[in-house]
C-alpha cells in the first residue's frame, strides 16, 4: 500500500505525521520511507539513517555537432519546452530548460543532436530503526524537481508499505509524488491560511481519484473553519495533534513524536488501520 502524506501549505508537520507513522508500523510490517520534497527534504533530519547507496540522478541533453546541422528548424519546431532555437547559422541550446524527451535528437535530419548526462540531483537510499528510506536531493538551482522524484520513486519496494513525503503545494511536482498513491493524508493546521491550502489540496486528490482524509494539526490552535469545510465536504478527519509545547520543542529537536512520546505510537497504528478500513469498504462498494 502507498499512502503519501501531503499539505496544502508548508509547515504544517507533514513531516513529523510521515516520520512517526513510518516509525509506529516498522515493528509489525515492512516500511518505507520516500521522501520526495526534493527541494528540501527533511525527513531524514528526524529518521537519521545510514545510508548504504548513493547515486547522481541526471536526465540526456541534446549536444550539437555544428559541422552536420543544416539549421533547418526541426528541433526547435518538436520542442515543446523552448530549449532550443535556431538560428540561420546558429543553434542555441538551454540545458536548464530540456526536459530530455529526446525528441530533438531522434528527429533530427542531419544527426547533428547526440546526448549528455546532466546532472540534477542526487538520491540516497539507507536504513533507519527498521524503516527503508529513499530521499533525493536537487541541485541548488535547478527548476525541475520531476526528473528527481521520479527516481526517487523508482525504489518503491510494492512488498510492505510506503509512506511517500510530499512537497508542500498543489503544483506539478507534488501530483509528480501523489499519483499511484492507494491514499493520501492531507495535514493541516486549524487557520485560514491551512484551510485554504486544504482546499486546494482536497481538489486536487480528488481530481486524481485517490481517498484522503485529514491530520489537524496544532489542533486547538485557530478556529473551527476546517472541521465546517472537512463536514460539508465529507473528508474525514482522521487525527487530531493538539498544539503542545512539548511536541513543538520535540521537533525543534530533531525528535520524531513516537520516539519522544512514545504513548503517540498507538495513535499512528490506529491510523493506519483505519486508513486500511476505509480502503476495504473502498474496495467492496467499487469504488
Ligand atoms: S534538427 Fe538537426 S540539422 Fe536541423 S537545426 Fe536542429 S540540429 Fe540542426
Ligand atoms: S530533449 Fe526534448 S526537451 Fe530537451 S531540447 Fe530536445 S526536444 Fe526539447
Amino acid at each position: 500500500m502507498i499512502i503519501s502524506i501531503a499539505s496544502g501549505k508548508g509547515g504544517t508537520g507533514k513531516t513529523l505525521v510521515a516520520t512517526s507513522l513510518a516509525l509506529a508500523l516498522a515493528k509489525t510490517r515492512p516500511v518505507q520511507l520516500l521522501d520526495c520534497d526534493v527541494e528540501e527534504p527533511d525527513a531524514h533530519i528526524l529518521l537519521r539513517p545510514s545510508f548504504s547507496h548513493r547515486q547522481a540522478v541526471s536526465i540526456p541533453v541534446p549536444k550539437l555537432d555544428e559541422g552536420k546541422c543544416s539549421y533547418c528548424g526541426k528541433c526547435a519546431e518538436v520542442c515543446a519546452y523552448n530549449a532550443i532555437a535556431v538560428f540561420p547559422e546558429h543553434v542555441l541550446i538551454f540545458p536548464e530548460l530540456c526536459h530530455g524527451c529526446g525528441a530533438c535528437s531522434y528527429l533530427c535530419p542531419e544527426e547533428a543532436l547526440t546526448e549528455e548526462d546532466r546532472e540534477m540531483g542526487i538520491l540516497e537510499i539507507g536504513q533507519s530503526n527498521g524503516v527503508g528510506f529513499v530521499h533525493g536531493r536537487l541541485n541548488v538551482g535547478e527548476a525541475m524537481p520531476s526528473p528527481v522524484i521520479r527516481e526517487v520513486k523508482k525504489h518503491i519496494n510494492q512488498n510492505g508499505l510506503v509512506i511517500v513525503d510530499v512537497a508542500p503545494g498543489t503544483f506539478c511536482p507534488v501530483v509528480e509524488s501523489v499519483k499511484d498513491s492507494d491514499f493520501c493524508l492531507l495535514v493541516t493546521e486549524p487557520t485560514p491560511f491551512g484551510l485554504n491550502d486544504l482546499a486546494l489540496a482536497v481538489d486536487m486528490v480528488r481530481k486524481l481519484d485517490i481517498p484522503c482524509g485529514v491530520v489537524i494539526n496544532r489542533d486547538g490552535a485557530g478556529d473551527n473553519k476546517v472541521e465546517e469545510y472537512c463536514r460539508e465536504r465529507n473528508v474525514p478527519i482522521l487525527l487530531r495533534i493538539p498544539l503542545d509545547i512539548e511536541i513543538a520543542r520535540l521537533y525543534s529537536q530533531g525528535i520524531t513524536l513516537v520516539e519522544g512520546k512514545p504513548q503517540w505510537r498507538e495513535a499512528f497504528v490506529g491510523l493506519y488501520s483505519d486508513i486500511e478500513q476505509r480502503l476495504s469498504a473502498r474496495t467492496k462498494m467499487g469504488g
